[in-house]
């Protein structure tokens, strides 16, 4: 029923492995923390549970079908499956990546949102909510996963991490570092005093901008409308 070999979940797999690579050399989890997945059609190629990125092959990943059946999973598929489908089921997202990102995760623990304290964060699709906490895996994390997602590329989750998505996999991974960078700029800025948070309006200039621009694309990858 399903084509196990098609080429778009191939390269999935490919895909989650090197970034999942990339989660642990830029800090954003150790061990086999966190979690990454790329719908492809009716289908999710997700990474396997409890397995170190240090021994993730692309046999390892998992595929499982929007409803939670799961299609072919030599090895577990990652605890968080509840929340990465639960993310497909409410958005368009292409792609979604659940980190234990240091800086978001201190953050988590005393305040309720990241707040706009750069510009960048219209990327994220403005200030960044703090989920409230709920117990890994749980149905409970998804739904609070969802509420605070609303409007947004990232969440952060309360005594946990971060969860981001994207179109592709490279654009919820780059909203994952983003979310980080910011964070950290948040608390560096706290040793100062009080930080300067953009307003609602300056951030909706700073968004149509952007899209004047066509900023983060490439002039040659534009329609000539
Ligand atoms: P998995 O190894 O099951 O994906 O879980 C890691 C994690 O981050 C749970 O929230
Ligand atoms: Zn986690």
């Amino acid at each position: 029923m399903y084509d196990l070999d098609a080429a778009d979940l191939h390269a999935a797999r490919e895909q989650l492995v090197a970034f999942s690579a990339r989660l642990l050399a830029d800090g954003l989890a150790v061990g086999s923390a966190g979690n990454l997945s790329v719908r492809c059609g009716d289908l999710v190629a997700i990474t396997p549970s409890g397995i170190s990125y240090h021994e993730l092959s692309a046999a390892d990943i998992a595929v499982i079908a929007l409803d939670g059946t799961e299609v072919s999973s030599p090895e577990a598929p990652s605890s968080e499956t509840p929340m990465h489908l639960a993310i497909y089921a409410a958005t368009n997202s292409g792609a979604v990546v659940h980190t234990h990102s240091p800086e978001v995760i201190a953050l988590s623990t005393v305040r309720d949102e990241l707040p706009a304290i750069h510009y960048a964060i219209t990327s994220l699709g403005g200030p960044v909510r703090v989920a409230p906490y709920a117990r890994f895996g749980s149905d409970g994390l998804a739904s609070a996963a969802i509420g605070a997602l609303d409007g947004r590329q990232a969440a952060i989750l309360r005594n946990h991490g971060a969860v981001t998505c994207g179109r592709t996999l490279a654009r919820a991974y780059e909203n994952a570092l983003l979310l980080e960078w910011l964070a950290g700029v948040y608390r560096r800025a706290l040793c100062y005093g009080e930080p300067r948070i953009l307003s609602a309006a300056e951030l909706a200039e700073v968004s149509a901008q952007a899209r004047r621009l066509g900023y983060g694309t490439r002039r040659r990858s534009r329609s000539s409308s």
